[in-house]
């Protein structure tokens, strides 16, 4: 048996038994850690809000051949203000839902532990629209996992895209494409492949501009032109299938 201390945010949690809760937390360092909560439901119990979803804190843990029980819990933030909007609230459910999708046990994840906590911090306490931070969350999350859409070059003949465009964006091949190569590929259209879909110079701009930033600097600068239907198509299909809350948010 363990005793570990580790800072993390809920992802998600299951009710069991009359006053339990097992929750999946996400720790910088650890990734994914399942623990269960005794006795976090009842009305005067320490641990209420720790089993909460957006709950960040100090968990401490039992650990004993691959369970872990929470012992005690120092709360950080709680994100208070996402339970009094329920779009916002649904914004930030999306992004522990996409968290959850790709998060493995022991492994180190830094970079995305931090962009998950920037975008809810935004999306908690400013009053910044949500389509763009969630679009440059998308972006980023993309980045950390390996499918950062390729936005310098075309991604079937390699030509250079420069500011002017026909701009269009390939969902299969995770990048744009040029004029010339969507019309090839849309005359070709067979065998069910997914035509290129046009996207504008100000939409290229503010992906460009989003990337280059780093994590922390795009959430400054969010705009109406932000592509977010776009990828959070692009997500959601790398991830193999919809994140379930994706359909409760508002429309396009
Ligand atoms: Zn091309």
């Amino acid at each position: 048996m363990t005793q570990t201390e580790n800072t993390a945010i809920v992802l998600r949690y299951a009710n069991y038994r009359d006053n339990d809760r097992m929750v999946t937390l996400f720790s910088p360092s650890r990734g994914r850690i399942d623990a269960a909560i005794r006795n976090c439901r009842k009305p005067r119990s320490h641990n209420l809000n720790a089993g909460e979803l957006f709950a960040l804190g100090d968990y401490m843990l039992h650990e004993n051949g691959g369970r872990a029980t929470v012992t005690s819990v120092h709360l950080i933030e709680t994100f208070y203000p996402l339970r009094q909007d329920y779009e916002r609230m649904t914004c930030g459910t999306y992004l522990l839902n996409l968290c959850d999708a790709v998060l493995e046990p022991e492994q180190e994840r830094q970079e995305l532990f931090m962009l998950l906590l920037h975008t809810l911090s935004r999306l908690a306490f400013s009053d910044q629209p949500w389509r763009p931070l969630l679009a440059g969350f998308l972006l980023h999350f993309a980045g950390c996992e390996g499918f950062k859409p390729r936005l310098q070059h075309c991604v079937l003949c390699g030509k250079r895209m420069g500011e002017e465009g026909p701009f269009f964006f390939d969902q299969e091949e995770g990048g744009l494409c040029c004029g010339e190569c969507e019309e090839r590929k849309r005359r070709a259209g067979k065998g069910g492949r997914e035509k290129a879909e046009a996207v504008t110079a100000q939409q290229v701009r503010w992906m460009r501009e989003a990337l280059q930033g780093g994590a922390s600097s795009w959430v400054d600068r969010p705009d109406s032109c932000a592509p977010f239907a776009l990828l959070r198509r692009y997500t959601e299909k790398r991830l193999g299938g919809r994140i379930r809350s994706s359909a409760l948010l508002p429309g396009e």
